[in-house]
C-alpha cells in the first residue's frame, strides 16, 4: 500500500479501531487502488469519503418467545454508497452480527454491486439474532418488530434490502409482510420475495449459480472445465446449495459441505439425490449437516475446531474450492493445503471468506482466486432483475432470468480480468474487480460534487 492509501487506512482504524472486519476489507480495496490515483489524482478525496459510511442506523428490536419473555436484539442498516443507485444489500441474522461486520459487508457490496452494471448503490443491515431452534411464530414476531424501525429508513426508490445468512424466504415474507402494512403500499421494497408476491425465478439459485458460471469462466482461460473435476464446497446454506446444483450441472463432482457444527466428505461425491436430500434436511427440517453421513455410505463427518472453524474441509484432493459458509474461513494454512493438494482454482460464494494470508497464498502460487465481490455478484444482480420487473410489472421467464445472470457473470469476469491487465497485474482478479468497481462509482461521485 502506497503512503497516501496507507495515511487513509490509518485514520479508518484509528476512527474505528474495535472494527478488525471492516479495516480488513478496507485494506484489501486500498492495497489495490494506487496505479489507479496516479492515473486520476482527482479521485483521491473520493477514496477518503468512501470509507465513511453515508447513514448507520442503529436500533432496539424488542420480542417476546412463546413463553412470554421480552428479549431484545439489536438492528442494523449501513447505508454505505448511494452514487450510483438506491442503496441494495442482504440482511444477516446471526448472534455474531455488529458494526464492523455490517460495515465491511456494505463496503464490499459497493464494488459488487458497481460491478453488476446495475444502478445499485451499496448497504447491508441485519441483527444479532440467532434463528436457529426459534419457532416460526418467534421468527415472525422478530421480523415484525424489526421491521417497525427499519420500514422507515428503506424504499423501493431509496433502500431495498435482500436475505444473507438467516435471511431467506420465510424472513424476507414476513419482513415484505410488516413492511406493506406499515407504509400502506405494495412496492419492490425487498427482494428475494416469493414468486407469488413478486419475487423473481432464478433468484434463490442466483449467487450459487453465478458462482459456478464466473469459476467456469476462470477455468476457461486456462483451458479446463467443471468436467470431471471434483470440488470442495462449504455451506450448506443458499449460496453453497445452488453453487452445488450447478457444478452438477457442468459435470463436475462435488465432495464436501458444511455448517457450523462441521463438515461432511462423501468421496462418491454428492449427486442430484443426495444434494436433494440436504435441501430437505436444511430449509424444510432445518437439521445438521452431521446427519448426512448418517444416512449416506461412506461418508466421513468431523466436527469443526472453533478456531480455525473448518480446518479439514480443505484438506483433499480437490480441482476447484468454493468456500460458500462465512467470512475467514480459509486461513493461510488452509490455503497451503489447498495448493498441495493441487487446487486449480478458488472462487468466493461468501463474502471474504479467504483471509488476506490465503489470498496471498494463492495468488503467489497463480491459483486462479475469484474475490467474492466478483463472482458472487450473482445474488444482487438478479435482485437487480427482481427490482426491474416489480417496476415493469412484469414477470420473466426462468430462462430468460438465467440468461441475464449468466451473461451479466461473464460480464464481469471479462470486466475484472480487462482491469486488471490494463493496470499492470493480469491474472488478478482481486485487483481487477476493485479498480473496475471503484472507477464508476468514483466518477458518479465526482460528478454529483462529492456529497
Ligand atoms: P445461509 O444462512 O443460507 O447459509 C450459511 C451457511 O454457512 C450455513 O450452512 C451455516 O451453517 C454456515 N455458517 C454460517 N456462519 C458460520 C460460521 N461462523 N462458521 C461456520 N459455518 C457457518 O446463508 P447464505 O448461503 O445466504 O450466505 C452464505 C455466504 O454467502 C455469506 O457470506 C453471505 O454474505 C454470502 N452471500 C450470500 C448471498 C445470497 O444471495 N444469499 C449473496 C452474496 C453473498 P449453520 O446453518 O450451522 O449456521
Amino acid at each position: 500500500m502506497d503512503s497516501q492509501m496507507k495515511t487513509i487506512y490509518d485514520s479508518v482504524i484509528a476512527r474505528d479501531p474495535n472494527q478488525p472486519e471492516f479495516h480488513q476489507a478496507v485494506e484489501e480495496v486500498l492495497d489495490s487502488l494506487s496505479p489507479v490515483i496516479q492515473e486520476h489524482p482527482e479521485f483521491l478525496p473520493v477514496v477518503e469519503s468512501m470509507v465513511e459510511a453515508e447513514r448507520i442506523i442503529q436500533f432496539r428490536v424488542p420480542w417476546f418467545d412463546d413463553s412470554g419473555q421480552l428479549h431484545v436484539n439489536r438492528g442494523f442498516r449501513v447505508q454505505m454508497n448511494g452514487a450510483i443507485g438506491p442503496y441494495k444489500g442482504g440482511l444477516r441474522f446471526h448472534p455474531s452480527v455488529n458494526q464492523s461486520i455490517m460495515k465491511f459487508l456494505a463496503f464490499e457490496q459497493v464494488f459488487k454491486n458497481s460491478l453488476t452494471g446495475l444502478p445499485m448503490g451499496g448497504g447491508k443491515g441485519g441483527s444479532d439474532f440467532n434463528p436457529k431452534g426459534k419457532t416460526d411464530a418467534e421468527v415472525l414476531r422478530f421480523c415484525q418488530s424489526f421491521m417497525m424501525e427499519l420500514w422507515r429508513h428503506i424504499g423501493a426508490d431509496l433502500d431495498v434490502p435482500a436475505g444473507d445468512i438467516g435471511v431467506g424466504g420465510r424472513e424476507v415474507g414476513y419482513l415484505f409482510g410488516m413492511y406493506k402494512k406499515l407504509a400502506n403500499e405494495f412496492t419492490g421494497v425487498l427482494t428475494g420475495k416469493g414468486r407469488s408476491y413478486g419475487g423473481s425465478l432464478i433468484r434463490p439459485e442466483a449467487t450459487g449459480y453465478g458462482l459456478v458460471y464466473f469459476a467456469r469462466e476462470m477455468l476457461a482461460t486456462k483451458g479446463k472445465s467443471f468436467e470431471g473435476s471434483t470440488v470442495a464446497i462449504s455451506g450448506s446454506g443458499n449460496v453453497a446449495q445452488f453453487a452445488c446444483e450447478k457444478v452438477l450441472d457442468l459435470g463436475g463432482v462435488p465432495v464436501t459441505m458444511s455448517d457450523s457444527g462441521g463438515w461432511i466428505y462423501d468421496p462418491a461425491g454428492i449427486d442430484r439425490d443426495k444434494l436433494a436430500w440436504i435441501m430437505d434436511l436444511k430449509n424444510n427440517r432445518r437439521g445438521r449437516i452431521s446427519e448426512y453421513a448418517d444416512n449416506f455410505d461412506g461418508v466421513t463427518y468431523s466436527k469443526s475446531e472453533p478456531e480455525p472453524s473448518l480446518n479439514g474441509l480443505w484438506d483433499h484432493d480437490v480441482d476447484v474450492a468454493l468456500p460458500c459458509a462465512t467470512q475467514n474461513e480459509i486461513n493461510g494454512k488452509e490455503a497451503q493445503m489447498l495448493v498441495k493438494n493441487g487446487v486449480i482454482a478458488v472462487a468466493e460464494g461468501a463474502n471474504m471468506p479467504c483471509t488476506p494470508e490465503a489470498v496471498e497464498v494463492f495468488l503467489e502460487n497463480g491459483i486462479l482466486f475469484a474475490p467474492g465481490k466478483a463472482s458472487n455478484a450473482g445474488g444482487v444482480a438478479t435482485s437487480g432483475l427482481e427490482m426491474s420487473q416489480n417496476s415493469l410489472r412484469l414477470s420473466w421467464t426462468r430462462d430468460e432470468v438465467d440468461q441475464r445472470l449468466e451473461s451479466i457473470m461473464v460480464e464481469i469476469h471479462k470486466t475484472a480480468s480487462e482491469t486488471a491487465e490494463r493496470y499492470g497485474m493480469p491474472g488478478n482478479y482481486v485487483a481487477g474487480a476493485n479498480i473496475a468497481g471503484f472507477l464508476k462509482v468514483a466518477e458518479a461521485m465526482t460528478a454529483q460534487g462529492m456529497i
